[in-house]
């Protein structure tokens, strides 16, 4: 097979607080959009999860996740800017009755949200030029999954974009039972922790190459936001660059998760230490 001469095969090494890894990476040597770094982000998140998935397998613990299980996606999903774009270009791709079924599906959650008044804190999400916090969207979470809509990608409880699935729905795996996921806000789940979350590192890097907040947009508006937002969707940049400036985020969130757990364990051994001695 002829060698492709577009692209550059780098292997990326990264520590995260489960162990190194290294991901092979085909960089573009030419300008591309946003879009063409989601899966090489995917790839390296996906191996750090790996990890983390080993070793609490290794310590006992089983993955409940599983095909056919689909209770957390009645959850608002965000996405980062460059997955939107990714998933608009990857359903533009699909056969046209597929395609139309699903903006079928989106339509309707769309008019569901509309009627329950959840939309249009949704738009504020989406199109916010500030950068929004926990508790801003706590609130909104909360109102979206009391409705309990299934995902608009969701078909009969299988993931109909399996392989285009947004970072925060390859993140989300538990070890406590799966049907304490039929509510997840009153049951005691027991998540496995992320070591990179990949939707953050895009948004930042979204918001290093353009301007303005690390934005999230919300799953059922993504689409559309998507056409909104085609022109800037349709910038293009560096390849190498990109994915450098992209590395940055990815070293920058790592770091920060590792002082995080650090913390947290000290934090339970002082306080294991000034456990009285029975
Ligand atoms: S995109 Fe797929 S995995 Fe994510 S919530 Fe929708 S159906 Fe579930």
């Amino acid at each position: 097979m002829a060698e492709d001469r577009t692209v550059e095969r780098l292997d990326i090494s990264v520590n995260t607080p489960a162990g190194p890894v290294t991901v092979p990476v085909d960089v573009p040597l030419h300008f591309v959009p946003v879009a063409t770094i989601v899966s090489s982000m995917r790839r390296i998140g996906e191996a750090a999860q790996a990890l983390e998935e080993r070793d609490m397998v290794a310590h006992g613990a089983a993955i409940s996740c599983k095909k056919g299980c689909a209770a957390c996606c009645r959850m608002l999903i965000p996405l980062s800017a460059p997955e939107a774009f990714a998933l608009a270009d990857a359903i533009k791709a699909w056969p046209v009755d597929q395609r139309e079924a699903a903006l079928a599906r989106v339509a309707d959650a769309r008019a569901q949200l509309e009627r329950t008044g959840v939309l249009s804190q949704l738009y504020e999400i989406a199109e916010s030029e500030r950068q929004l916090d926990d508790d801003t969207f706590e609130p909104i979470n909360r109102a979206y999954y009391a409705l309990r809509l299934p995902c608009p990608f969701l078909v009969e409880e299988v993931c109909s974009i399996y392989d285009d699935r947004p970072a925060a729905c390859r993140e989300l795996l538990v070890t406590s039972p799966a049907e304490l996921c039929q509510d997840l806000e009153r049951n005691p789940i027991r998540p496995v922790p992320v070591p990179l979350r990949v939707g953050t590192v895009l948004a930042l890097l979204w918001a290093d190459l353009v301007g303005g907040p690390a934005r999230f947009i919300p799953l059922p508006l993504a689409l559309e936001w998507a056409e909104r937002h085609r022109q800037e969707g349709g910038r293009s940049w560096q390849g190498r660059e990109m994915l450098e400036r992209a590395l940055d985020k990815v070293w920058w969130y790592l770091s920060r998760e590792v002082t995080a757990r650090q913390r947290a364990s000290q934090s339970s051994s002082s306080r294991g230490q000034a456990r009285p001695r029975t």
